[in-house]
């Protein structure tokens, strides 16, 4: 048997320019823009097929998106449009098909609401069931505008690099003191100022907790913006053939620019030489040496299991005492009969209790991508992913049986809950297989299959989610635990983000 070489005895030349760890799509942009500056790169992928939370499966004809579905940053106008111009750094591209309703929501006393791809439609829907709260929703939903326009007007990079922000600020000065200025806040402040009715201000915070999996006191506003006015401007696109093709297309142009990536490579270890991060060690005892490493796992996994966890930089440990690590999901990957799915909309949200919003099984998510693109089920079939929140501490010392018990028990719950807009579902069901917080955590790789990191407390908007350089040199974090959160789009901001400062550090900007 081969020794295992140690650090100390390898070339001390790297191989890579950058080696990637995980190829989510946080990761994946980081490499593609990287290789397309003439970087060396190379990604190392534990599982078998790239794109991690934005990946699939296929079972009997059906080709299932593991978690993504609702996918902004694929418009075609302004500067947000992060996976369209991902994509095109690389020279591929992706058809898409536009959803005309982001999301159709199914709320408790019967408020039922479908927020129209027309920002006017929305706001007059919307209105309709608040009509003395008209001035109060356009003053609220148009300073979501006012984030997003700032956004949308200059190039999102690396906010950790000093030459970027000063030509950013004499380009479109207004613009960076409008994002100075709305960093700090959270969305349900700015609501607040324009909105006194309870049952609204109850919306606003679902509309958040949707997507930031937290209510609209904690969600920053600037996020809020990008994602209130994206809607209704570059929209919600589905890619053809499904969420994980984004992936595949990112490797795809990876290779086209010269980059490499290894599938069935855990790194088990970030190696350090003189407290530097210098390369990294797969679980078959494999070394790779890089000037830059950036890590795609989440920040918890980095600096816990990659690295010594005792040795945990103290700037992480804080964003620990400021962030928490989200709840997994309970998800049901179901195939039916179209008959069920007639007049409906691509994604829906059911909650029937205020008060359960953030519990296990309180808000329930649904996405019906066949409406799109049918291509992804056998003919006559349709997909429902349906998924809500659940905590990996309640699937944790269960025994075989009780595990599949727990699985069943759950999974009837809400397929019963579903019959109430999708009369038929359990007739119509012709398969199932449903996936606990502890299969987040295997297929994806993530810590307690987590969502990502949430508030503990209110914090002060965005400005306590860290950028990609970390307190090791030459080690960068990417993806949904750092700048600017969760979501394709954000995480492809922080790849846009995290090249760009790799770049200027190797000198390739
Ligand atoms: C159920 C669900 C629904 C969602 N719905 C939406 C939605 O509708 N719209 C939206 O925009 N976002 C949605 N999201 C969020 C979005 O999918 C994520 O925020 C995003 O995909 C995270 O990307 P990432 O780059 O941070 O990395 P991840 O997707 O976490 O990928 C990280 C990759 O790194 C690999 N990896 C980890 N550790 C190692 C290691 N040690 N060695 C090698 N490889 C490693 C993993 O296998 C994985 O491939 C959803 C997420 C879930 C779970």
């Amino acid at each position: 048997m081969q020794p295992t070489p140690s650090p100390q005895s390898l070339v001390p030349i790297p191989s890579f320019d950058v080696i990637v760890i995980g190829s989510g799509i946080g990761g994946l942009v980081t490499a593609t823009q990287l290789a397309a500056k003439g970087a060396k790169v190379l990604v190392l992928e534990r599982y078998l097929i790239p794109g991690g939370s934005a990946g699939y499966f296929e079972r009997q004809g059906y080709k299932f998106d593991v978690g993504a579905s609702m996918i902004f940053g694929f418009g075609d106008r302004g500067t947000t449009n992060l996976l369209k111009r991902a994509l095109e750094t690389v020279n591929v591209s992706l058809e898409t098909i536009p959803d005309s309703v982001q999301i159709h929501y199914h709320l408790p006393d019967n408020f039922d609401l479908k927020v129209d791809r027309v920002y006017h439609k929305f706001l007059q829907n919307l209105t309709a069931k608040f009509p003395h709260e008209k001035e109060g929703i356009r003053r609220f939903y148009d300073e979501c505008w006012k984030v997003f326009n700032c956004l949308n007007r200059m190039d999102l990079l690396s906010l950790e690099e000093p030459r970027y922000l000063l030509r950013s600020f004499f380009q479109h000065p207004l613009a960076c003191l409008g994002l100075a200025k709305y960093l700090p806040q959270n969305a349900g402040d700015v609501a607040r100022r324009y909105i006194k009715d309870p049952e609204l201000l109850q919306f606003i915070d679902i509309e958040c907790y949707c997507w930031s999996v937290v209510p609209a006191d904690m969600t920053p506003m600037i996020n809020a913006g990008m994602v209130f006015s994206d809607r209704h401007y570059g929209g919600v696109n589905y890619p053809k053939g499904g969420v994980g093709q984004i992936a595949q297309k990112l490797v795809e142009g990876l290779e086209k620019a010269g980059g490499e990536i290894h599938y069935q490579a855990r790194v088990t270890k970030i190696i350090q030489e003189n407290q530097r991060a210098v390369g990294v060690q797969l679980a078959n005892g494999k070394i790779y040496l890089g000037k830059r490493i950036v890590s795609n796992a989440t920040r918890w996994d980095t600096f816990e299991n990659l690295l010594p966890a005792e040795e945990i930089p103290i700037n992480e440990k804080k964003w620990q005492q400021r962030y928490k690590k989200s709840p997994s999901f309970l998800s049901l990957h179901m195939g039916v009969k179209n008959s069920v799915l007639l007049g409906t909309e691509c994604h829906h949200i059911l909650l029937s209790d205020w008060e359960k919003m953030g519990d296990a099984e309180g808000t329930i998510f649904v996405s019906i991508p066949t409406l799109l693109d049918p291509d992804l089920a056998p003919t006559g079939y349709g997909i429902i992913h349906a998924f809500t929140p659940h905590w990996i501490a309640d699937w944790q010392k269960l025994s075989a049986s009780e595990y599949e018990a727990k699985k069943e028990e759950a999974a009837w719950g809400i397929i019963d809950r579903l019959e109430k807009i999708f009369p038929g579902i359990e007739a119509g069901l012709d398969y199932l297989e449903v996936g606990t917080p502890r299969s987040h955590r295997r297929f994806l790789g993530r810590v307690d299959g987590t969502y990502g990191p949430i508030p503990r407390r209110k914090l002060r908007g965005l400005l306590g989610m860290p950028f990609n350089r970390t307190d090791i040199p030459g080690l960068y974090c990417v993806g949904d635990s750092s700048f600017p959160g969760q979501g394709l789009n954000a995480v492809a901001f922080s790849g846009f983000a995290c090249a760009h400062r790799i770049a200027v550090d190797l000198g390739l900007d």
